[in-house]
């Protein structure tokens, strides 16, 4: 019986991943959920998974009679101290955003294992993480859908080494938008995935290409692989989940439904394969598996995500931080699309780079691509 601490248990993967504990009651227990505003859902989860400990950001007005016996934290610490009191094995970490970068690091101190959805944690913090992970022999375990797929082909290369990644990536809600229809997309129709259902940021991410911009980052910090080893095809119907190219040119390519359990429930159970309840592959069925090259003028962030990446010297925290402002303000009905690529081009052209070193520095540096993130969507 393993203890999981859901670190974003109200949110997309936070809640698919419950499903997955639910499923499997003699396998793992939820013995903490996390959340920062949402109490009433978060409430409501506790209440089916009676775990020990719960947090939230923001605190309640009260807490329900019903729920007091479970031990509670509150404030900007809180989902850091409820996982040193959790005493859980693994952290499933799906906060959204570099807010999660802490909870991710207290996680390799406080879990035997870190469960990763949290793609903004390594994008800004790569470096960090990842030496703390090897430096305390923890495992880090992907639950990103195509890093889950690469590492499951990377299971299966038999020691020999990947000569190239090959992300794949359906192309989101703007696939076959023009520029002009892209530029003045409504929230409505970036929120519209075809393929995916997950949370609103990063189903914005998906239809700006910014997410396979992080998961390119993400893949070099998991893989250590160059950014010109690290490949993205357009797949619209995301089947395969990605590939690993070997020296002799063979490829490995994992193929699911796109069912984020699928990941999770991978991620929970490694070394062994659990079922989730999810729909199977019918081949028979399966008219056609489609492939693109991602159009960098209709979709520039893609490749200023590269950019970043080749740069380093935080320039992946720039990108990130803008990023999650310009989209926190396009949410909200306040930008135009249009102004996401812009904002994070001006950021990227204006800040003062220097390679954090320790987490205080990536959070200074965030800080400083939203105000020039701003200055950019307020000329
Ligand atoms: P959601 O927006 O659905 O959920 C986010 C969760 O994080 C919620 O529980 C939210 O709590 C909590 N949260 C938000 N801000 C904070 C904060 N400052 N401190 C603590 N908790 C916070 O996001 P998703 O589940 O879609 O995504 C989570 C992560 O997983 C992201 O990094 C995303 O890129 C990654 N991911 C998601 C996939 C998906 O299919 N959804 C696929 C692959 C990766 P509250 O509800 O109270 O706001
Ligand atoms: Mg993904």
């Amino acid at each position: 019986m393993r203890k999981i601490a859901v670190l974003g248990a109200t949110g997309s993967i936070g809640t698919q991943t419950l499903d997955v504990i639910k499923k499997h009651p003699d396998k793992f227990r939820a013995c903490l959920l996390s959340a920062s505003s949402d109490a009433e859902g978060l409430f409501q989860l506790a209440r089916i998974h009676k775990p020990d400990v719960c947090s939230l950001i923001k605190e309640p007005e009260s807490i329900p009679d019903d729920l007091k016996n479970i031990q509670w934290f509150f404030g900007p610490t809180a989902t850091e101290d409820a996982l040193k009191a959790s005493k859980a094995d693994d952290a499933l970490c799906a906060v959204v955003g570099i807010a999660g970068l802490s909870a991710v690091m207290c996680a390799l101190d406080a879990c035997e294992r870190v469960l990763l959805a949290n793609k903004e944690a390594l994008v800004t913090g790569g470096s960090l993480v990842m030496e703390k992970a090897k430096r305390l022999h923890k495992l880090l375990l992907p639950v990103d859908s195509e890093h889950s797929a690469i590492f499951q082909c990377l299971e299966a290369s038999n020691g020999n080494a990947a000569e190239r990644i090959i992300l794949t990536c359906s192309g989101g809600a703007l696939r076959l938008f023009s520029k002009e229809e892209i530029e003045n997309a409504s929230v409505t129709d970036v929120l519209k995935h075809p393929t995916w259902r997950m949370g609103g940021k990063i189903t914005v991410d998906c239809a700006s290409l910014m997410n396979k911009g992080l998961e390119v980052i993400e893949a070099h910090h998991l893989f250590s692989m160059p950014a010109d080893k690290i490949d993205v095809v357009i797949h619209p119907q995301s089947v395969i989940h990605s590939m690993v190219e070997f020296e002799d040119g063979a490829c490995l390519a994992q193929l699911g439904q796109p069912d984020m359990r699928g990941p999770i429930g991978y991620a929970m159970g490694y070394p062994e394969r659990i079922e989730y309840g999810g729909k199977r592959l019918d081949f028979k069925t399966l008219s056609s598996l489609t492939f693109d090259t991602p159009d960098a003028d209709r979709f520039p962030c893609l490749s200023y995500a590269y950019e970043a990446l080749k740069h380093g010297n935080g320039a992946p925290v720039v990108l990130n931080g803008a990023n999650e402002e310009v989209v926190g303000e396009f949410l909200r009905g306040n930008v135009k699309f249009g102004e996401i690529p812009r904002a994070v081009r001006y950021a990227l052209d204006h800040a003062k780079y220097i390679e954090p070193e320790s987490i205080e520095d990536v959070y200074a540096l965030d800080k400083e691509a939203r105000r020039l993130a701003r200055c950019a969507f307020s000329m």
